[in-house]
């Protein structure tokens, strides 16, 4: 993306940043390009430590599944929006889900205009509890309802948080939405299909059934395994 030049200085606009068509509405004139860019990204509430992920500086070297999901990423990016499903994206903490996650919302903000939307598990059911709360500025509809709408949803650290089932049922409620609506949603969680090590729980046990099987109809499951995942499994295949 180019520099935005000094409005003064633009040969096609002459400083008004907007020019008419022939029809006698008007259109943002490309040296606003990186304004409407730069504002786009500050709308998608993006936290400030992924504010430089992209695909560019994704490490995928570990293994093999990096390497996947990081095409996986790219072919999302390159085809939006003549995509039909969103990325359900699994693995351990720090292998770098979040990161793959945001960097193609960023992609997808600078280089093909979308409006998009950065959303921390944990905070949007702090938010809905919050609003349950006597005196309460926000109702459940005013939080979710951004989320709804969202040409992209990003959805971080899924099931970071167990739910309550009424959250479970906003969360239902917010997916399934999403999905009739045809938005793409991207999700990174920690939790898997197959119990995980720690207290062996399995994201169907962490988000619901029916949370979970909405998931299976929406997204591209990307699993990102460990770095020493395979160098284990190799051992017991030849050790
Ligand atoms: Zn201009």
């Amino acid at each position: 993306m180019s520099e935005s030049v000094p409005t003064e200085t633009c040969p096609l606009c002459h400083g008004f940043g907007r020019l008419e068509r022939p029809n006698g509405t008007t259109v943002a004139c490309q040296c606003r390009a990186g304004e409407i860019a730069e504002a786009r990204r500050s709308a998608a509430r993006i936290p400030e430590r992924y504010r430089n992920c992209r695909l560019q500086n994704f490490k995928d070297l570990q293994n093999d599944s990096l390497k996947k999901a990081k095409a996986v990423a790219k072919r999302f990016v390159d085809h939006w929006p003549a995509i039909d499903a969103g990325l359900l994206i699994t693995g351990p903490v720090g292998v770098g889900k979040t990161h793959l996650a945001v960097a193609i919302l960023n992609e997808l903000v600078d280089s093909k205009g979308a409006t998009a939307l950065f959303c921390d598990f944990s905070d949007l059911l702090d938010r809905i509890q919050a609003s349950f709360g006597k005196g309460s500025e926000e109702n459940q509809d005013d939080i979710v309802a951004p989320y709804r709408d969202a040409q992209l949803l990003v959805l971080d650290e899924l099931g970071a948080r167990r739910p309550s089932d009424w959250v479970r049922e906003v969360l239902y409620g917010l997916l399934n939405t999403r999905y009739n609506r045809g938005r793409l949603t991207i999700l990174t969680t920690n939790f898997g299909d197959e119990p995980d090590g720690r207290g062996g729980e399995t994201l169907e046990m962490r988000v619901g059934p029916p949370v979970r099987s909405r998931l299976y109809e929406m997204c591209q499951l990307v699993a990102i395994e460990a770095e020493d995942f395979r160098k284990k499994h190799r051992a017991k295949a030849f050790g």
